[in-house]
């Protein structure tokens, strides 16, 4: 019954502590290695972004955010993603996760039958 113990939710897991261990295990650098469709081939093979680091174009600060590792698992439900163990997570940068996200949807999109028939021009 405390009001102000609510903290500021860093993560969307809600769950800072595992946040905070994503970020150590990624040494707080984005773990995208080509998910998001990026080769990051300047950077070997791995996102540069670290977290805190400020933008050139955007002007804010990176903010990581733990995230499941395995693109397929981006499409799973708040719940579920809350459930997986850090060995799942990683870190990502909100660019990343974002593409990632995106690229695995269509992925599973493209691996399901159209729910309807494509007869229509
Ligand atoms: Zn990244
Ligand atoms: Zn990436």
């Amino acid at each position: 019954m405390d009001p102000v113990s609510a903290p500021a939710r860093l993560a969307p897991l809600g769950d800072t502590g595992l946040w905070q261990a994503v970020m150590a295990a990624a040494s707080g650098r984005c773990q995208c290695r080509g998910a998001c469709g990026k080769s990051h081939a300047k950077h070997e093979g791995r996102c540069e972004r670290e977290h805190g680091t400020h933008r050139t174009h955007a002007g804010g600060q990176v903010r990581l955010i733990a995230a499941p590792a395995d693109p397929a698992d981006l499409l799973l439900p708040d719940h579920q993603v809350a459930a997986l163990p850090k060995n799942r997570l990683a870190a990502w940068c909100p660019a990343c996760h974002h593409a990632a996200h995106t690229t695995a949807r269509k992925a599973a999109t493209a691996a399901q039958p159209p729910a309807e028939p494509d007869a229509l021009f």
